[in-house]
């Protein structure tokens, strides 16, 4: 049973389609990274697995659950998706560690010590504890980013999306956030990602997805993706 199911998905933007019929099938564990020009509905699309836009037509099935426009379901798969955005997404008034633990306190209930507990595990595990009582303003763009990643650890998703990860930052920063996101690869977790970084992409991936004008139009592994046709 795939940990990821798409037939047929649609997103229709006003009168644009976004999405015209993709079909995808993600296992347990799978690394997809996700490329394709500007506009060609890579963000479109691993939006729409967790959630935050709605498809129009097909069907999405996370870890079981589909996706439909009134399911309880949704609350659930939000909670087994942990999202990295391009930029961030901290909260600027709360400090790295409350940004860590205001998600597993509000959405699982998990009390203050235990969250607390669970986002300097985080931290560390993304190399920047020391930095957990500073604002994301205090922080370098690569830092705020490994930050970004620790918080959508903490709900302890089963699968990781990553919007375009390293697109906002200094090319300098790139490969810490690069390096964070090999480490947690090894450790197994199942990544979605979307990104222009082929050097990452020729290492991690077990599929590159190539999309263009709202289809997928070519997968493969690595090593037949980047061999010269
Ligand atoms: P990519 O991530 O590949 O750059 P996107 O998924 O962001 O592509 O966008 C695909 C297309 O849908 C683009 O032409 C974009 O302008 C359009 N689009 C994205 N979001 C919206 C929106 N909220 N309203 C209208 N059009 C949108
Ligand atoms: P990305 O491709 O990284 O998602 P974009 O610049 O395409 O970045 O989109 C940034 C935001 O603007 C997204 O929330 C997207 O849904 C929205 N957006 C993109 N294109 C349009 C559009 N033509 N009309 C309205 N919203 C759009």
């Amino acid at each position: 049973e795939p940990i990821i199911r798409l037939e047929s998905v649609c997103k229709i933007y006003g009168e644009f389609q976004a999405l015209s019929g993709v079909d995808l099938v993600i296992s347990k564990g799978e690394k997809v990274i996700i490329c394709g020009p500007s506009g060609s509905g890579k963000s479109t699309l691993i939006r729409c697995i967790n959630h935050i836009e709605r498809h129009n037509r097909g069907r999405i099935v996370v870890n079981g659950m589909e996706l439909t426009n009134n399911g309880k379901d949704i609350a659930a798969v939000r909670r087994d998706t942990g999202m990295v955005f391009q930029n961030f997404n901290l909260f600027p008034h709360l400090t790295i560690l409350d940004n860590c633990c205001l998600a597993p306190m509000r959405v699982k209930g998990i009390g203050r010590e235990k969250a607390r507990e669970l986002a300097i595990h985080f931290l560390h595990r993304v190399r920047i504890a020391d930095q957990a009582g500073k604002y994301p303003s205090q922080l370098s763009g690569g830092q705020q980013q490994r930050a970004a990643i620790a918080r959508a650890l903490c709900m302890q998703p089963r699968i990781m999306l990553f919007d375009e990860p390293t697109s906002a930052l200094d090319p300098e920063m790139v490969k810490e956030v690069l390096e964070t996101m090999k480490s947690l690869a090894s450790d197994g977790m199942t990544m979605l990602c979307v990104t222009h970084e082929m050097g990452f992409a020729r290492e991690v991936a077990d599929r590159i997805v190539f999309m263009d004008r709202g289809a997928i139009v070519e997968q493969s592994d690595p090593a037949t993706f980047f061999s010269a046709p």
